[in-house]
Formats: structure tokens, sequence, C-alpha cells
């Protein structure tokens, strides 16, 4: 595993990122030619229990390279956003968001070389239009 940039910070801008699992099942190949840019969190229902922060990718800039059959998927209220997660290990890995179909959200601590320390101070932000709201029950009732 290469070892975090100096700094402590974000990794730098790279074109491809590798993703994993906790248990390794599941590996995603990332273009990610921004780098990790504009880490973020979400404050939906969800989200909010996960935790996890989240990188950005193109839709075609996702592939599962490894354990298709291990990924389950979550969906609830309108099944809109498509929630993946590793079946043997629990880990979030990534998710087709509502607020814009044409991204992937990407659980940042997943990706090779980032370090989730640093991403501790990532904004606090929403997922959807209405989700910078904190506490925000209409939108707690929607979901993603
Ligand atoms: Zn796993």
């Amino acid at each position: 595993m290469p070892a975090p940039p100096s700094g402590g910070g974000l990794p730098d801008a790279a074109a491809r990122r590798i993703a994993s699992c906790h248990c390794g099942a599941v590996r995603l190949e990332l273009d990610m030619p921004e780098g990790l840019k504009d880490p973020r969190r979400c404050n939906c229902s969800l989200c909010s229990r996960k935790g996890a922060v989240m990188a950005s990718v193109a839709l075609d800039g996702l592939r599962v390279v490894a354990g298709q059959d291990a990924l389950r998927l979550y969906t609830w209220n309108t099944h809109t956003a498509k929630h993946w997660f590793c079946g043997t290990c629990g880990i979030y890995t990534h998710h087709r968001r509502r607020s814009n179909p044409n991204e992937y959200g990407v659980n940042a601590a997943c990706i090779e070389g980032v370090d989730p320390i640093a991403l501790a101070k990532a904004e606090m932000m929403g997922d959807g239009a209405a989700m910078s709201l904190v506490g925000d029950e209409t939108h707690e009732r929607r979901g993603t």
C-alpha cells in the first residue's frame, strides 16, 4: 500500500486509483482525474449513520474489478440512490447518487493512499439540493 503523501493531507491528483473494502473481496478501479476533489460527508439519514466521507467519481470512471458477487445493494424510499456495500465485511464502498445520477459517491477511506484521519475534517455537505440543512425533517423522510 502506498504511503500517504507528506503533509498528512489528501493525495494529489492522479488519474487512477484503487479502492477496496475491508476484507478485500471488493475492489474498485477509479478514474479520478481531479484527484480527491471536494471530499464531503452527507447528512442524510443513511450517511449520517455511516459517517463516511465520500469522493465523487463519474459513472464511467468506476469499475468493479473484483467482488461483483460480494456486493450487496441497499435502497430505500424512492430507491433512486443505489448504495453498495460488501456482503462479507459490511463496508460501504460506493453509491450512485440521487442528486446527481451521473456520479458515484465513493467511500474515500476505501481508496488506497487516502489518510482517513485527514478526512475527518471534511466538510459536512448534503448529497442533494436540500441536504445542506442539518436536521431537515423533509429530507429525513425523503432520503436519498
Ligand atoms: Zn469486504
